[in-house]
Formats: C-alpha cells, sequence, structure tokens
C-alpha cells in the first residue's frame, strides 16, 4: 500500500515529521535534523547511508535504515560493464564506427581479460558480486578491505600492495570520511602504467586531481567512473578524455531495482511505525 495512503506526506522540514527519506549518499545536516525536533526514522533510498551522521542519530535515538541487497547484482553489472568498455576500448570503438572512421581503417586493438588481475577494494556485497562475474571472465581476484574475510581469493593488507599486483583496481567500498581520498597519488602510482581505476563507490573515495594528473602524465592507462567527488559536475579534463569512460551513477539505475529499493524503503518505514523490527537497520 503507497505510504501516502497511510501518513500525511510533507515536502519541507517540520516539526511533525516523524519518518524522513533521503537519497543514498544525501547529506543530512545537523541544521536539517534540528529542525525535525520530532524525527524517529530515516529511510535511505540505496546502500550507502555516509551523508547521515550515525553518532548524532543515536545520540537522539533516531533509528536509520537503508536498501541492502537489493541492488547488489545490478552494480556489480556495472562495474563489469566498465571493465569491458575500458579494456576493449568500447566507447571510442563505438564513436569510431558513427565517426565514419571505419571505412579509412580498422579500429586499433586493445587488451585481453583473461589471465589479468582484479583488485577489489572493499570485498562487501557488492565487491564479491563483481568478484564472481570478473571470475567468469578468466580474471584472478584479489582483495583489500580492514579485514581477512573466508574468502578463495587473495588478500592484501596494504592498499598500495593491492594496486601492485592489479591490473583493474576497483573501488566498492562505502564512502565518508572513513574512506576520503583512500585512492590517491600514491596508490594510483602503485597501480601503474597498464592499471586501470574503476570506481562504482563513491566519488569521495577517489582523490579526483590525483586521478587527472595520473591520467595526463600516463602513470595510468585509464579510468571507468559512475562516481564523482562533486556530482552532477564532472572535471572537464574527464569528460574530454579518451582515456575514461564516464557513466552518470547509474549503478542502481534500473526499473527493477529502484521499484525493490522503493519497496524496501517503505516497508522499513510501515515496521517502524507499527512498532515492528526494521527490515534492514543500520542502527
Ligand atoms: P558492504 O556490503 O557493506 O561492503 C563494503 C565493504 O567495504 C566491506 O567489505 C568492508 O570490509 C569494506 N570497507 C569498509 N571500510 C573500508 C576501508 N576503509 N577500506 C577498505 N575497505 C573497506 O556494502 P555494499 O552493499 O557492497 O556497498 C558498497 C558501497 O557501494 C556503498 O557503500 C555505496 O556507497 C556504493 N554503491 C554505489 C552504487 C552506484 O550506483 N554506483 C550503488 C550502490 C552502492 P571491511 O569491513 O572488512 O573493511
Amino acid at each position: 500500500m503507497p505510504l501516502a495512503e497511510t501518513h500525511a506526506i510533507e515536502q519541507e522540514p517540520s516539526a511533525t515529521v516523524r519518518g524522513m527519506v533521503v537519497p543514498g549518499g544525501f547529506a543530512v545536516s545537523e541544521s536539517l535534523l534540528s529542525s525535525l525536533p520530532n524525527l524517529e526514522v530515516i529511510s535511505v533510498f540505496g546502500v550507502g547511508y555516509d551523508g547521515v551522521p550515525i553518532a548524532l542519530c543515536q545520540q537522539r535515538g533516531i533509528r536509520v535504515t537503508n536498501t541492502p541487497d537489493v541492488l547488489t547484482e545490478d552494480v556489480a553489472d556495472i562495474a563489469t560493464a566498465l571493465v569491458l568498455m575500458t579494456s576493449r576500448r568500447l566507447a571510442e570503438a563505438e564513436k569510431f564506427i558513427r565517426a565514419g572512421s571505419w571505412t579509412s581503417g580498422a579500429f586499433p586493438l586493445a587488451h585481453a581479460l583473461r589471465g589479468k588481475t582484479a583488485g577489489i577494494v572493499g570485498l562487501g556485497r557488492i565487491g564479491k558480486a563483481i568478484a564472481y562475474r570478473l571470475t567468469a571472465h578468466g580474471l584472478t581476484i584479489a582483495y583489500f578491505g580492514r579485514q581477512q574475510q573466508v574468502v578463495a581469493y587473495d588478500y592484501c593488507d596494504s592498499l598500495c600492495g593491492l594496486a601492485k599486483k592489479a591490473d583493474f583496481l576497483i573501488v566498492a567500498c562505502p564512502g565518508g570520511s572513513g574512506t576520503k581520498h583512500l585512492i590517491n597519488a600514491k596508490v594510483l602510482s602503485a597501480l601503474g602504467s597498464d592499471g586501470i581505476l574503476i570506481n562504482i563507490a563513491r566519488g569521495s573515495v577517489v582523490d579526483e586531481v590525483a586521478l587527472i594528473a595520473a591520467l595526463k602524465t600516463g602513470e595510468i592507462r585509464g579510468a571507468g567512473l559512475d562516481v564523482f567527488e562533486n556530482e552532477p559536475q564532472v572535471p572537464v579534463e574527464l569528460i574530454d578524455s579518451e582515456k575514461v569512460v564516464i557513466l552518470p551513477h547509474v549503478g542502481s539505475a534500473t526499473h527493477e531495482t529502484r521499484q525493490a529499493m522503493a519497496q524496501l524503503v517503505r516497508d522499513n518505514l510501515a515496521a517502524h511505525f507499527a512498532n515492528q523490527p526494521l527490515v534492514t537497520p543500520v542502527c
């Protein structure tokens, strides 16, 4: 049943608001929270809740929910697509034929996937789904995270160590202050001139200035990006670079997944207001 049939929906902050829905990554400021004195629950439309001040919510007894799992496969598909697009130069190949260049000669050779190594930064739900897909493409998987897991993939306890090993460094960890600019000039230098950076996590995890410099100097070969530091603004250097494949944050952007996310948002709110356990609680 649509929430609007059982609850009043407000578009602006007010003292009567008891539940709030925000997009994943939306910055919930302290001042917004202070304008909502009776807020009981925040339902994040997304798995990443890096925009929500969790400690403050806990202090105020505000519950937080998100939408894990239902978007995992779609986001992993986009990461895999970016690996294919960057290594096989698919966006460039498409431009080539549309520009009428094929009649003047063949498109240059690209790089195969088989036998290469994917280094996954953050082997969580999405990271594991990416590993599963890339294994089928013949890649070896290694990963970095804050702790080693019981999985069949190689664990690297240093991010530079993982970058050195990897042909594709794939970022799939959460955003927020704990991972800000985790991918910096040092990590990109370790990735090396044959390496490709893929980011489907959050723009904040990658130091975009360092990335642009590494692409310009050839310190890395390319990048595939679904997320950016200052969305929807994308630096002109990335837009203009043939070494980069860029997507407008479409990781979970399918009818099926967005519907499942919306249902989970509604189910969490309904559970809260019925005094039932939250379906997917963050805190
Ligand atoms: P998850 O299951 O919680 O996985 C996150 C992984 O990151 C965990 O394995 C965690 O492992 C690791 N991690 C946490 N902090 C880390 C750090 N400082 N350094 C390295 N690894 C770290 O989350 P998920 O469902 O896979 O989602 C991951 C992220 O994807 C979300 O937070 C969201 O920002 C992003 N996302 C993007 C899109 C898109 O449209 N592009 C869509 C959905 C999600 P340890 O705890 O062992 O470190």
